[in-house]
């Protein structure tokens, strides 16, 4: 049950799968398969802890052939983001 309360509680949550993604980005990310969908959200550069961390995803949509994923860092907060290029093939 609801409890009718709006909050809005800061949820550390890697990978919120039905929000931030464009239609296209969508497509574009259900194409990736689950391990590497993983892999991606858990190796982000962060400038600040200047190691790969794990994304708060907060939008992703495409930018030209490409998928950009932003973010925060899961550690520090920091904005981050992830590019991914479509599979040479
Ligand atoms: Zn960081």
């Amino acid at each position: 049950m609801m409890t009718g309360k709006n909050d809005k509680n800061e949820k550390v949550v890697p990978f919120q799968p039905q929000g931030p993604f464009s239609l296209e980005a969508k497509k574009r990310w259900n194409k990736i398969p689950k391990w590497a969908q993983s892999r991606i959200l858990e190796h982000v550069w962060c400038v600040e802890c200047r190691v790969g961390v794990s994304i708060i995803l907060e939008t992703a949509e495409m930018q030209d052939d490409d998928l950009l994923l932003r973010g925060k860092c899961k550690t520090c907060g920091h904005e981050v983001c992830r590019l991914v290029e479509p599979e040479a093939d």
